[in-house]
This record gives C-alpha cells, sequence and structure tokens, in this order.
C-alpha cells in the first residue's frame, strides 16, 4: 500500500476521537514506523510501504481510534524543548506543567545565578519537571522521589537519555524517599506536581486519562488536597530558610492550598496563571 492511501485510512480511523489530531497523529505514527520524519510522510505519497508495516500502522491505529493515548503508542512526548520517553505507568507530561518549570529556572537564574543550590522534586514521573530543571540548569543538585517502579525506571531512562549527572533518584513515599541522607534544612526549593483530582472528577476525565493513565498520579483523594496537606508540613523540615516550596495545582485550588501554606505560616506566597488563564500554579516561602 502507498504512504497517501495508509495515511488516509489511518486518519479515517481516528477522526471522531474528540481529543486528537488525526492527520498529525497518523504521520508521526507512520513516520516513527518507517524511521523518517514528517515531512518524508507528506512529500512521498506515492512510495509504497512493506505489508509488516501496514500491519503494525493499523494495529497501532486501532488502539488510538479505542481511546488509547496517542503518546504511549509514541512512546514520546515533547516537554520543555525535551523528547520524554514516556509509556505506561507515567502520567504523560502537560504543557500547563511548563508554567511552573518557567517559573523555577528564572527564579533559579534571579535569586541563585549559577551557585550551586539542592533541589527536591516529589512524585517524579516520567522525569519531566527534575530532569528539564537539570537539564537547562547545570548548578542544580536535583534529587527526586516517586512511589511506584514504573516512574523510577522511565525517569532513569530520560535521565540517561539528556545524559544528565547532576539528578538522584530514590523510591519512597515523598519525604521517607530521602531519609537517612542527611538532607533536612538542606534544600533552596522543593517543586511536586502531586496527584490534585477529586475522587468525584475523575469519571468525568477524558477516555484517554481516566482508562489508561495511572489513577495513582491522579487522584488527589476526596477534596484533590491529600499531597499538597502531607507535603506542605513536611517540607519545613526539608527547605533551608528562605527556601521555596512550589506546587502544580487545579485550576480551582489555588486559595484553597495558599490558605493551608499561609496556616503553616510560610509567608511570601503567590498564585500563577497557566497559559489559559487559570490557575495553576501556588508557592510559599518557608522562614
Ligand atoms: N493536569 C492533569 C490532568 O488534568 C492532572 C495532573 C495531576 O493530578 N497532577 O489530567
Amino acid at each position: 500500500m502507498e504512504i497517501n492511501h495508509l495515511l488516509k485510512k489511518g486518519v479515517e480511523m481516528i477522526k471522531d476521537r474528540e481529543y486528537g489530531n488525526p492527520v498529525l497523529e497518523a504521520a508521526l505514527l507512520l513516520g516513527k514506523l518507517l524511521n523518517v520524519d514528517r515531512t518524508y510522510i507528506y512529500t512521498h505519497g506515492d512510495t509504497e510501504v512493506s505489508q509488516p508495516i501496514v500491519d503494525k500502522f493499523l494495529e497501532l491505529m486501532e488502539k488510538r481510534r479505542l481511546g488509547y493515548p496517542f503518546q504511549y503508542i509514541l512512546k514520546e512526548k515533547e516537554f520543555m524543548g525535551l523528547e520524554f520517553y514516556v509509556d505506561e505507568g507515567v502520567l504523560i507530561p502537560r504543557s500547563d506543567t511548563e508554567t511552573m518549570v518557567e517559573y523555577i529556572l528564572k527564579y533559579i537564574d534571579e535569586k541563585y545565578k549559577d551557585e550551586p543550590i539542592n533541589f527536591l522534586d516529589l512524585g517524579i514521573g516520567s522525569g519531566a519537571i527534575i530532569l528539564s530543571i537539570a537539564y537547562y540548569k547545570k548548578n542544580v543538585n536535583a534529587y527526586g522521589v516517586d512511589f511506584y517502579d514504573p516512574p523510577l525506571k522511565i525517569a532513569n531512562i530520560n535521565k540517561e537519555r539528556f545524559k544528565l549527572s547532576n539528578v538522584s533518584l530514590y523510591k519512597g513515599d515523598l519525604f521517607q524517599g530521602i531519609e537517612g541522607l542527611g538532607l533536612e534544612g538542606k534544600f533552596h526549593i522543593i517543586a511536586s506536581n502531586p496527584p490534585y483530582i477529586p475522587n468525584e472528577e475523575i469519571k468525568t476525565l477524558q477516555t484517554e486519562v481516566k482508562d489508561y493513565e495511572p489513577m495513582s498520579a491522579l487522584d488527589g483523594g476526596e477534596d484533590g488536597l491529600r499531597f499538597y496537606k502531607k507535603i506542605i508540613p513536611e517540607s519545613k523540615k526539608y527547605l533551608k530558610d528562605g527556601g521555596l516550596l512550589i506546587f502544580e495545582i487545579g485550576y480551582d485550588q489555588g486559595k484553597k492550598v495558599e490558605d493551608i501554606l499561609l496556616k503553616e505560616g510560610y509567608k511570601d506566597t503567590r498564585i500563577l496563571k497557566d497559559l489559559h488563564g487559570l490557575d495553576r500554579v501556588v508557592m510559599g516561602v518557608v522562614g
């Protein structure tokens, strides 16, 4: 079958998915299977595709048709200009999360410049946050913790992919993961994008998310605030005086998380909006 024909067939299969980009997805997938870029696919419409590749392409498009996330098929997602390896078991990095990462990079530049600093990420998933910060700021000594094996495996693959030597990853339940390392009072910045979807809202999420992405990375308990309530008090022990605690939050959680920060004695609290104009980041300073 020729590229054009196959591409059309693929687009036809997935065109009714509500959250997707059929032409782009079909072209990217075929490009990946043929080991060529997307431009090649668009400009070589009459090139013949071998039967095994036709079969593989149609099999994966069928998976996509049923709602399987495209990024798990491609096994890749771009975040902060880096191509992260992703697979089942980790949340696919969201562009919304770049709001927090960009803020942290700017904050490091302004406050610490090239000074060596310690950074902690709680709940690393694919490593999108911790690895992009470690990639762009070589003066950062980055520690990351996750409770589950798939994120640790995948984040380590990404750590290798980006050749980062300033990152250490640990398994554990939040701060338990770095217990005994003598890091109390040592962090300049602690960041987390914890699970924050309230129980009841999970069933309203799109198929791609609720049926295929890890529930453990989404479920924030009854009010969605479970992890903030644990991390905020415990962080005081691990932050330096003047250290920053910064979170990604759900669009309606800014005020609620800010209140917890204030109640626990954090100062200079701020809420940042994402590119859609929704509250997405909240932070406070200890000391
Ligand atoms: N932003 C993600 C979503 O809407 C949720 C991420 C999280 O719970 N940390 O699917």
